[in-house]
């Protein structure tokens, strides 16, 4: 059994309760551990993990062999020398990293897709146990915000996820009509984030839904589409999951809804990675669920203060382990939080890696520009920059104010400036913000790279 102690060993097959129930309660007390208490915890389900993956896969009985002394006993010397696991080596090899025998409670396993950086996705294998200690490190941080969960819940997920669930049990929204379907009585409403704020915010209300938890990206829509429209709805408590809410979205959802709201770093292929701490702001790393690293260029951990990649290692995720997964984002490492909580605290997270920008002769770098910027020089309710070439970006965005009334001119010089080169500036109008296939919105996104990936991927094959 994975789940267990440093002082006791906890079989799930012998409580008499449910998983989900099981799960929260050792959540409960995970939370009170020390750090040494916290690190022995997270290495004794890490211990397991990578005897499984040595036994069950070929994968990793090559990869993980010099990890094994005399058989069975693991050396944490060579942790590092562990190759990270790239996106590649999924595409090219995830069927010999399928574990075919699962361990007593963890199934049964799913298979979900994930958009690569070229936005070709990859297939990766999760188990239930993954997603319900998901669901109770969820609500062990609506608990840090005095939320209990016996609230209305409006569920933003996927248009085909929203049709494949049991309409017994969810609420559902249906595409194109305001009617409600599936049990409304149901606490649960699931709606698509493909659908209009408009849309999701009509359903939300025949719901009386009280909390929403979905895309920030979605959520910042809802509010936007929310403070246009005259009915009034109260929301007790928005959360914003794959990645921090903006600024600007918080400030909207404090004033729209008089909601509080909070960000949790989650992502598809690793389920909850972190959840926003009530005292710092920082992001508590769920230890309990996941072995998270921040590396550097040369694959050396880094300290707090540096930014590195983000490496992580499922420990649930025993359908297809995921042994130092990289899984495209930069952050970086914040001093311990003053809650007291011993899980590490990721002080920021900044985005995707194929968010930066290198442009001829420079080096690469993550392209900040306040949004305050693109709101007061081009009126721009959403905006984007796209890197197109060597010397060229565009600036996607979307504003009500006719030409006359925003000004090119002063946005072009300003990142000019702002990236000390003489670079040829598009502009242009759109009505819909690109999303990625996963539902996510990226402010900086460089398509030049991209093709040039492409353009790389269509020469080795
Ligand atoms: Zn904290």
């Amino acid at each position: 059994m994975l789940i267990s102690g440093p002082n006791e060993m906890i079989s799930m097959g012998e409580q008499q309760e449910t998983t989900q129930q099981f799960v929260t309660r050792v959540l409960a007390k995970t939370e009170t551990f020390n750090k040494q208490e916290l690190a022995d915890y997270q290495r004794s389900q890490l211990a397991q993990l990578l005897r499984l993956a040595h036994t069950e896969t070929a994968f990793y009985r090559k990869r993980l062999a010099p990890f094994f002394r005399k058989g069975d006993i693991l050396d944490w010397q060579k942790w590092n020398d562990i190759p990270v696991l790239k996106r590649a080596d999924i595409k090219e090899h995830g069927e010999t990293m399928i574990v075919k025998n699962l361990p007593k409670g963890h199934g049964p396993s799913y298979e979900t897709a994930s958009s690569g950086t070229t936005g070709t996705p990859i297939t990766v294998h999760g188990t239930y146990l993954m997603l319900t200690a998901g669901t109770a490190a969820f609500a062990r941080a609506c608990r840090w915000y005095g939320h209990v969960n016996n609230d209305r819940y409006c569920l933003v997920m996927n248009a085909a996820q929203v049709e494949a669930l049991d309409r017994n049990v969810w609420a559902v929204g249906i595409e194109g009509s305001d009617r409600l379907e599936g049990n409304k009585s149901s606490s649960r409403l699931a709606v698509s984030w493909t659908w209009s704020a408009e849309h999701i915010l009509s359903l939300m209300e025949q719901h009386r839904s009280s909390c929403f938890s979905g895309y920030a990206t979605t959520l910042e829509n809802v509010a936007e589409a929310q403070m246009k429209r005259c009915a009034d709805i109260k929301m007790k408590f928005m959360v914003g999951v794959s990645m921090a809410l903006t600024p600007r979205a918080r400030k909207l959802v404090t004033q729209v809804f008089n909601a509080r709201t909070y960000s949790a770093y989650t992502s598809k292929e690793v389920h909850k990675v972190a959840h926003e701490c009530p005292v710092s702001g920082g992001f508590h790393v769920n230890s309990e669920l996941v072995l998270m690293e921040i590396l550097d260029d040369s694959d050396k951990p880094c300290a707090p203060g540096e930014t590195g990649r983000v490496i992580i290692t499922p420990l649930f995720g025993t359908a297809q382990p995921l042994i130092r997964y990289e899984l495209g984002d930069l952050a970086t490492w914040g001093e311990p939080c003053p809650c007291g909580r011993a899980h590490p605290i990721i002080a920021r997270i900044d985005g995707r890696i194929r968010n930066q920008f290198q442009f001829a002769g420079g080096h690469r770098f993550m392209p900040g520009i306040g949004h305050e910027a693109f709101r007061d020089l081009l009126k721009a309710d959403q905006w984007q920059v796209a890197q197109t070439g060597p010397l060229d970006v565009e600036v996607r965005f979307i504003s009500p104010a006719s030409d006359e009334f925003i000004d090119k001119a002063a946005m072009t010089d300003l990142l000019q400036k702002s990236y000390s080169l003489n670079l040829n500036v598009a502009y242009r109008r759109v009505t819909i913000m690109p999303l990625t296939p996963a539902g996510k919105f990226m402010d900086y996104v460089n398509k030049y790279e991209m093709q040039i990936d492409a353009r790389a991927n269509e020469n080795a094959s």
